[in-house]
């Protein structure tokens, strides 16, 4: 039987870069000691205390259909949450709950396009934008940033791009480059979203990881909160990624829409799941730095390694659980250079071609090990760096 060609072109057929990830895995079960960098899962699990409040929801009962929208409690608390750190005021009626961030990307590009609608991403991107936009019948589109240039997106190329696009996806701390939108760049994406007519997707999902300074949300710039969808989680922030609890913040009428969609997909989240979330956002803000506390203490340190490294560059970093390095100085591709990285110091990172071209020559560390190991890893790549590209200086 056909099957749709929607579904069959989620991937696009092109190598997605995820060889290293794999070798590593099978490498680590057949008995090797691989350190491995690779994937933004954070190296504690879930608070006991939420796990807790799971486990009591679910026996007081809320194992039946859960509110599809979600919970009133708990669409008031991420409100709540979203207007502290933006100061737009947000009730819950802006509010839908998703089983996840992921599912909130792939239906917020279903309420901003149309079957051929063309929806635009930066490159370098967190691996499932371009299959994300596929599958809602779009066309994925990316506009590069530079490494030259911090990873900011170029605002001139999306300018450009956005005269036939209908929305526009940006990750804020983002993933891969551990870089932060700066004011200026999020002031030309308002503009051009104005100007053009797009819908902004705003994916937030690192907004408790920022390092300096206080997360900003291009929902709270002027003329924006009514064409923003801002897409949240409680993976990265309260180490929940198992428990697939996410969000949507947007207009009234976008989330009443939303909501339909949710009825007829997903059918909301399970109710003992998002009594937990609801638990561990009363935490509050000192529970979330904690969270965030061992990757900013990681990026530290290995901020001070970096330093006047000239084989491998790190693109300084101001949020999330990444580093993004920069090694085209030792002549290798980020595949090469990760694929003798894995076979010689049996250190697994990603490389930046897995997340897209712009970040090609680069790899990406996740700060996901504890902090001994982790300095330890990071000083064997500068050291391994280094011998490559003295290597390739004696070729
Ligand atoms: N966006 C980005 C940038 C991510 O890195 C991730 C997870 N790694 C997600 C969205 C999705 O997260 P989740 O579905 O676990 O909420």
């Amino acid at each position: 039987m056909q099957l749709s060609t929607r579904i069959q072109n989620i991937l696009d057929g092109g190598d997605d870069g995820w060889g290293v990830f794999y070798k590593a895995r099978a490498m680590k079960h057949a008995g090797v000691d691989v350190t491995e960098l690779t994937i933004g899962e954070h190296d504690i699990r879930t608070d006991p205390s939420i796990l807790d409040a799971m486990h009591k929801a679910a026996l007081g009962g809320h194992t039946g259909y859960a509110d599809i929208p979600g919970t009133p409690t708990l669409r008031d608390a991420v409100a709540a949450r979203v207007e502290a750190k933006s100061g737009v005021p947000t009730t819950r009626s802006n509010v839908l709950i998703t089983p996840g961030g992921q599912a909130a990307l792939f239906a917020a590009h279903m309420a901003a396009c149309d079957e051929g609608d063309t929806a635009l991403f930066i490159d370098p991107h967190y691996a499932t934008y371009p299959g994300t936009v596929r599958a809602v019948g779009a066309k994925a589109v990316s506009v590069s940033a530079r490494s030259s240039e911090g990873f900011q997106p170029d605002l001139a190329a999306l300018g450009q791009a956005a005269k036939t696009a209908k929305s526009l996806l940006i990750n804020t701390p983002n993933n891969p480059t551990g870089v932060i939108y700066s004011d200026a760049s999020l002031q030309g994406i308002a503009e051009i979203c104005q100007h053009e007519d797009l819908w902004l997707i705003s994916d937030e999902v690192y907004d408790s990881q920022v390092w300096a300074g206080a997360h900003q949300s291009p929902r709270a710039l002027p003329g924006m909160a009514e064409r923003t969808l801002v897409v949240g989680s409680m993976s990265k922030s309260h180490a929940m990624t198992g428990s697939r609890l996410g969000w949507i913040v947007g207009p009234e009428a976008a989330i009443a829409h939303l909501a339909t969609l949710a009825i007829n997909t997903n059918y909301g989240v399970a109710g003992f799941i998002q009594d937990a979330a609801l638990f561990a956002l009363k935490q509050g803000a000192g529970f979330e730095a904690k969270i965030a506390e061992p990757f900013r203490r990681r990026r530290d340190a290995a901020t001070t390694l970096f330093r006047g490294q000239e084989a491998a560059l790190l693109i300084p970093s101001g949020g999330a659980m990444y580093l993004m390095v920069d090694i085209r100085a030792t002549g290798l591709s980020g595949e090469e250079f990760a694929l003798r990285l894995l076979d010689e110091e049996h250190i697994a990172v990603m490389p930046g071609e897995s997340f897209g071209r712009a970040a090609a020559g680069h790899i990406r560390i996740a700060m996901t090990i504890e902090d001994d190991k982790f300095q330890e890893a990071v000083e064997r790549l500068i050291r391994f760096a280094g011998e490559l590209a003295l290597e390739g200086e004696h070729a």
